[in-house]
């Protein structure tokens, strides 16, 4: 993987491109996307973006989302687009499984292609170009430092503001987590000289839901959350019929991980849902444990190192099963005190 500065020279050069993130997009996934697909439009570039998959209604805002195609529901469309795409952006995953039903029409595509991602343990031998960097907020930062550096600084407005605000604000949970760096609220005061509503984005992405979703939360608050004192971690479960009874669509489970953090002293949380073809989990961490190492060692899966997931074929009730047995092992880390935690 060549260095994506060499890229710098040719972007004035217009060419074909798809811009593609992992499945299920988040809103830093669909706001770096979206946020590049705006700026090389700019550069008069013909731009297309393709998710994988569906995406949370909550994104629906965002500038240019109402073009993005939805592989899975418009694949043949999607096909005959990237086979004649002459540069593939690959935004927010380290891996090309994670593209889902795509993976096998990256793998033999002709367009080179360039990755942009900040998760660990990327396939680097997959890319002709790309930037990887693990300590950074977020993708959409990676993307503000690609415009600024490649020297189309004048390029940023309202609308390629808006989408990377939305991938910053989200991946750092609203500038808190230790993540957010001096840079990002550089990029942000910087991204505020463009006059976007700031507000807004935080009123678009987390005051959106329905009424089903905030009686769906609840309840899994009361019925479906234990914590384990003893090695300061709590976790969730999502049911089938709970998916069902509650109507809950893509998105609705976005965040849910992260409320058991705020019960005090609990440094690890973790959820699972009994998803069609498999057990889906997310791990979230304060401080020094690893979801990361967690989910690859256990659970088939990966990310970073606060903020992971990963996977099983087990029933809910062995996966919790099995994940409290697991927890023994991490005593040690999980309860030391750390005040730098
Ligand atoms: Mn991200």
């Amino acid at each position: 993987m060549k260095p994506i500065q060499q890229l710098f020279p040719a972007l004035r050069h217009p060419r074909r491109v798809v811009i593609t993130m992992h499945q299920k997009p988040d809103p830093d996934a669909m706001g770096s996307s979206l946020g590049l697909a705006r700026f090389l439009k700019k550069l008069d570039h013909q731009v297309t973006v393709i998710s994988p998959t569906n995406y949370p209604d909550f994104l629906n805002w965002m500038p240019g989302c109402s073009d993005v195609i939805d592989y899975e529901s418009d694949k043949s469309r999607a096909d005959a687009i990237l086979d004649d795409a002459e540069w593939l952006f690959c935004l927010d995953f380290n891996a090309l499984y994670r593209t889902k039903s795509m993976e096998p029409k990256l793998q033999g595509l002709q367009a080179e292609k360039i990755l942009i991602d900040h998760h660990e343990e990327p396939q680097t031998w997959v890319f002709d170009y790309g930037i990887s960097v693990i300590p950074k907020s977020s993708t959409s930062e990676l993307v503000y430092e690609f415009i600024r550096d490649s020297g189309h600084a004048e390029l940023f407005d309202e609308g390629i503001s808006q989408c990377l605000y939305a991938g910053v604000m989200s991946d750092t949970g609203s500038f808190r987590f230790p993540v957010t760096s001096a840079s990002v609220h550089a990029m942000v005061s910087d991204l505020m000289k463009t006059g976007f509503d700031h507000s807004l984005v935080h009123e678009y992405i987390y005051d959106s839901y329905l009424e089903n979703r905030l009686r769906f939360l609840g309840h899994l608050l009361s019925n479906r959350m234990e914590v384990y004192y003893e090695y300061n971690t709590a976790v969730i479960w999502i049911t089938k019929a709970d998916l069902q009874r509650f109507n809950v669509k893509t998105g609705d489970t976005e965040g849910v991980a992260n409320y058991p953090l705020s019960i005090k002293g609990i440094r690890f949380a973790a959820l699972l849902i009994d998803r069609e073809e498999e057990r889906r989990w997310s791990f979230r961490s304060k401080g020094s444990f690893d979801c990361n190492g967690f989910a690859r060692k256990h659970f088939e899966g990966g990310g970073h190192h606060n903020a992971a997931g990963g996977k099983s074929k087990q029933t809910v009730e062995d996966n919790i099963k099995r994940f409290k047995q697991t927890l023994s092992e991490y005593q040690d880390v999980l309860t030391k005190n750390n005040h730098n935690d």
